[in-house]
């Protein structure tokens, strides 16, 4: 594969020199892309975009890394410069997926191609390819780890449950929920899980009434202290949170802890996502539960072979065609396999492959 990458991508160039003797290490003049993350606030986003760029520079591209800083406006200027300054191909993690289709709309009277990076983007026909991890399994795994950990298929329960979800604006936010959602809500019908707050979403939308906007740790904090506090006044304790991600988990658990839970046998379950380095650190630490770990390392790959092919003009390879309707087109997918973590895999499944080192997580 990569003694095809110097001529896959000279194609991305408009005459520029290729070195199509040498394999590794390339270098093609004019390979023009540009990558659109949301923000540096949180981990997996920085690893995500450094990793691409690198890999794609390392194969003699040119890269235009932004950062948005959680704003839309801002991502929409940032693609606005990618495409008056040349970017053949663009990836973007879209911050709100419905806002991005003027702008993409420019980019197709350029000719440039659009690859939904993590996050599709909705309501334009101007998004050529997605790539991300299947993000309704996600929220299954979590779903079916709280399923087992309980022993709720073995009729435990009654448990106290406080369920959060995603960015409202974010479509992965929904895929995550249901996936859970569809695991847990029979339980919930059937007394065996109790929401104490009745934050009990109903409905298609129903999620996006619990959904954290902007994905913040603080607003989480915030939003678990108001319901340990006006819900849970008689001495009740809470068994288990739906947290979709690690960034609400953690605040879900500076909320526990400022409300005197202590790791131990009373000590909530508590979902996340990620991998992000403090929270393996509270799984480690007994503070949180699992996590659900999307090596951002293997979806960079799977971008950077899409990136190969669409400049060496070759047909794009997708993994799903019918999942992922954005209002305008299904846009054509390749979903990669998230995998659940718990302490004891941390060792194994995360250090030992180097997506972390052991000093990141105080071992
Ligand atoms: C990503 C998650 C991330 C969340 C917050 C989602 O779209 O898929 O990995 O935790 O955004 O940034």
């Amino acid at each position: 594969v990569v003694g095809g990458l110097a001529a896959s991508l000279a194609a991305c160039s408009s005459g520029g020199s290729t070195d199509a003797g040498s394999t590794d290490g390339a270098q093609v003049a004019d390979c023009n892309v540009g990558i659109s993350m949301p923000t540096r606030s949180l981990e997996r986003w920085i690893n995500d975009g450094e990793g691409l760029q690198k890999k794609l520079q390392d194969a003699g591209c040119t890269v235009d890394l932004q950062y948005a800083d959680n704003k839309t406006e801002q991502q929409i200027s940032q693609i606005q410069n990618q495409v008056a300054g040349g970017s053949k191909i663009l990836v973007v993690a879209a911050i709100d997926g419905e806002t991005l289709g003027p702008v993409l709309a420019d980019a197709k009277k350029q000719d440039i191609t659009v690859i939904a990076y993590d996050r599709l983007i909705n309501g334009t026909p101007d998004v050529d390819y997605y790539a991300t991890f299947d993000n309704y399994k996600v929220g299954q795994l979590q779903g079916q780890y709280i399923e087992e950990k309980l022993g709720l298929k073995d009729g435990k329960g009654p448990f106290n449950l406080e369920p959060f979800a995603g960015s409202p604006d974010d479509n992965n936010a929904g895929f995550f929920f249901h996936g859970a959602w569809d695991v847990l809500e029979p339980y919930v019908e059937s007394g065996k899980l109790v929401i104490p707050s009745g934050k009990n979403p109903e409905g298609e939308d129903g999620w996006k009434a619990i959904g954290i906007l902007g994905w913040g740790s603080d607003d989480a904090q915030a939003e678990m202290d108001n319901r340990l506090s006006s819900f849970y006044t008689g001495g009740e304790k809470v068994n288990v949170v739906l947290s979709p991600n690690d960034s609400l988990a953690l605040g879900i658990e500076a909320s526990l802890k400022s409300a005197g839970y202590t790791a131990g046998a009373d000590y909530p379950v508590i979902t996340g996502q990620d991998a992000d380095k403090a929270n393996v650190e509270a799984i480690l630490n007994d503070l949180q539960s699992m996590t659900v770990w999307k090596d951002t390392r293997a979806l960079g790959d799977r971008v950077f072979e899409m990136v190969q092919s669409i400049a060496a003009g070759e047909e794009v390879e997708t993994n799903d065609t019918k999942t992922y309707d954005n209002g305008e087109k299904v846009v054509p997918a390749y979903l990669l396999d998230p995998e659940v973590v718990v302490k004891d895999d941390v060792q194994s499944k995360l250090i030992d492959s180097g997506f972390l080192k052991a000093s990141d997580v105080g071992l």
